[in-house]
């Protein structure tokens, strides 16, 4: 319902601030103000009804809107009252979208489309919007000419300022013939309208492969609206891929950094708005979308900020992406029974017990540089998340360089902190919610956080003489998740760390397909393998199924000797996860692999790849739990990949096991 103060209040037209301290001089800013960062989403970027979306837009914290008529034909209240409806949510109008098919057309078209834009003016009007998107014409009707635009559009001009209303032209990549937002620029310049500017969109520009340094030409006051979008490097109809494809800057493969590098270069101080036209999009959580569209325009104003020494928003300064030296420490939570059979695995994997905590129920296992926690504790977040997921990795801790600087970025990225319980005589270690809601504690080692071992466990008297199996760290952890959830992690990650995504790879499961792609840094001590199962008959998605959700479906430790470590685990009673003799013949085919070489991988279960740098050695346990597994790889020469030409028979080996 619209509030009978709000519902007095009349829509009227806003016209753009006045920004007092620019003044335009020869083409440089001679005195700048920094003006407040307005972040704006298209409606049609998320699911949901009307009210749905405009209540995550607003929750997201977002400025405003853009608004696409078909949104609120379904919605029971006339244009005043959808104006008013969007004012109650806390969010304006900055956009009006589309007007299509306006320029250079001849009679009698050209009078029709004049008469279609007054409607739009005073529905505008109604609204309490003022700027209307006119992207380029389509249809083949038009006549081209850039003159005869620039002509169309100084008359529109002076038919919109006399109902207070702005133009923004926008170039589509698929025009039919202003396609490119230089041309549509020269419209607009020769316009030479004071209520006719450009619309720019990141996506037209860097699908075409347009040098988006072009932009630097324009002058940021003729820029009326900036809409961002990135997307996956796809080989594709432009149109199709526009349509279906968009996600938010950071999540795809385009140059959105270097394009809004450019824009913010010009002086353009406006709006930064999502224009994201994406079907998974459309079917997902209207609030996680939301909030994803906002965490990645926060993070990539920073970029921006760090990149271009002048611009003109006012972007709330951050702490650098986060460098990221490792894990710390993995923990389980478990109950008592469950914890031993895990325990008895962490043994036969060469770890020893190396200490309890000095209050709660959690035992600390080591090996080389691996730490893992085993929580039975009954009160807390383990236990909770074991009531939730049963035995499976609750929390993990990652060294970085600056554990309060790492999460003052979470926090302004819109990452859920958590807040530590104060225990006396016991650390303290900052943390955030990740994927499945896990949580990701950062430990550096200035602070009095790299005194954890010491503070809050009790070390166990081990077994002087024994180093066990030759596993020294932890290589990669991998995240199962749904397929929709996937850019989600992928940005939270990429955001908030100092680490890159590789591209995605398909993995076949005989149930289905399973994407994966590995989010991690340079110096690779951070990586994070994310798998996105599309449906329950994978072994992905029973594990989701299964656990209700919990994430960590393997832990792969790193090894110098995988031949050496696999006599020993044997010698130890590991159970490793049998690979067919058909594996073996496929690989000795593909890689020409010697006869002595092979049967020592085939003796032993061991898996091979390799890549241009170097080779990859990886051998599994057993399938346990709820399907949970431990992986050891021997990374050799600078080979970065994860062995994902191997996943499909380990996939096939697993299910056997199952069986
Ligand atoms: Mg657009
Ligand atoms: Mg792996």
């Amino acid at each position: 319902m619209i509030s009978p103060q709000l519902g007095a209040r009349k829509p009227v037209c806003r016209m753009l601030p006045l920004w007092p301290g620019s003044i335009w001089r020869g083409g440089d800013i001679m005195q700048t103000r920094q003006a407040a960062l307005k972040t704006s989403i298209a409606t049609v970027s998320i699911a949901g009804d009307f009210r749905e979306k405009l209540s995550a837009i607003s929750r997201a914290g977002y400025t405003g809107i853009e608004i696409f008529e078909q949104d609120f034909v379904g919605y029971d209240g006339s244009p005043v009252d959808v104006g008013w409806l969007v004012g109650d949510y806390g969010l304006e109008i900055m956009l009006f979208q589309p007007f299509r098919d306006f320029e250079g057309l001849p009679e009698p078209y050209r009078s029709r489309a004049f008469d279609r834009a007054e409607r739009k003016f005073d529905l505008m009007n109604d609204l309490g919007v003022d700027l209307v998107l006119v992207c380029s014409n389509i249809s083949p009707a038009a006549l081209g000419g850039i003159d005869r635009a620039a002509n169309d559009f100084a008359e529109l001009g002076e038919r919109a300022k006399a109902k207070n209303i702005r133009i923004g032209y926008e170039a589509l990549a698929w025009g039919r013939h202003i396609n490119d937002h230089r041309d549509a620029w020269e419209v607009v310049r020769r316009a030479d309208h004071s209520n006719v500017g450009i619309i720019l969109d990141s996506f037209h520009t860097l699908g075409r492969k347009i040098d988006p340094d072009s932009i630097r030409s324009i002058p940021g006051d003729k820029i009326f609206f900036v809409q961002l979008a990135d997307a996956p490097k796809i080989d594709m109809d432009l149109f199709y891929w526009s349509r279906h494809f968009r996600n938010m800057p950071g999540e795809g493969d385009l140059a959105v950094v270097d394009f809004m590098r450019a824009v913010a270069a010009t002086g353009y101080h406006g709006p930064l708005s999502l224009e994201i036209f994406n079907d998974q999009f459309r079917g997902g959580s209207p609030l996680t979308i939301a909030r994803d569209g906002h965490r990645s325009l926060v993070s990539l104003m920073d970029d921006v900020r760090r990149l271009e020494p002048d611009i003109h928003f006012d972007v709330a300064p951050m702490p650098p992406r986060s460098r990221c030296h490792g894990f710390e420490f993995i923990e389980f939570t478990s109950n008592e029974q469950e914890a031993e059979e895990l325990a008895s695995m962490l043994r036969a994997l060469g770890f020893e017990l190396a200490g309890n905590h000095v209050s709660k129920r959690v035992a600390r296992w080591c090996q080389g540089d691996i730490n893992i926690l085993i929580n039975t504790d009954e009160a807390g977040f383990a236990h909770s998340a074991y009531q939730t997921h049963g035995t499976s990795v609750c929390d993990m801790a990652l060294r970085v360089d600056d554990a309060a600087d790492t999460i003052a970025r979470a926090r302004e990225l819109g990452a859920k902190i958590v807040k530590a319980a104060d225990i006396a005589d016991e650390l303290s270690i900052p943390a955030i919610k990740g994927v499945g809601d896990g949580i990701v504690r950062f430990i550096d080692g200035d602070s009095e956080l790299a005194r954890l071992w010491d503070v809050d466990f009790k070390a166990v008297k081990g077994n002087a003489t024994f180093v066990g199996v030759g596993l020294r760290s932890i290589d990669h952890l991998a995240q199962t998740m749904k397929y929709e959830e996937m850019l989600t992690w992928t940005l939270f990650y990429t955001s908030i760390f100092d680490a890159d995504k590789v591209a995605m790879v398909d993995v076949v499961d005989p149930g289905g397909l399973v994407r994966s792609r590995a989010i991690q840094n340079k110096s690779g001590k951070l990586r994070i393998t994310l798998n996105g199962a599309e449906n329950q008959n994978t072994l992905a998605g029973r594990f989701i199924k299964q656990t209700v959700g919990a994430t960590v479906q393997h832990i792969a430790f790193g090894c110098a000797d995988i031949f050496a470590t696999a006599e020993q685990l044997s010698q130890r009673g590991f159970e490793t996860l049998l690979m067919s003799a058909n594996y073996y013949d496929d690989l000795g085919a593909r890689f020409g692999l010697e006869e002595s070489f092979l049967s020592r991988l085939k003796d032993l279960n061991i898996l091979y790849d390799e890549d241009e740098n170097g080779n990859f050695f990886q051998l599994y346990s057993r399938p346990w739990g709820d399907e949970l597994f431990f992986e050891i790889v021997q990374r050799d020469d600078g080979y970065e990949g994860y062995g994902a030409a191997n996943a499909p028979f380990r996939i096939a080996a697993q299910k056997r096991d199952l069986a």
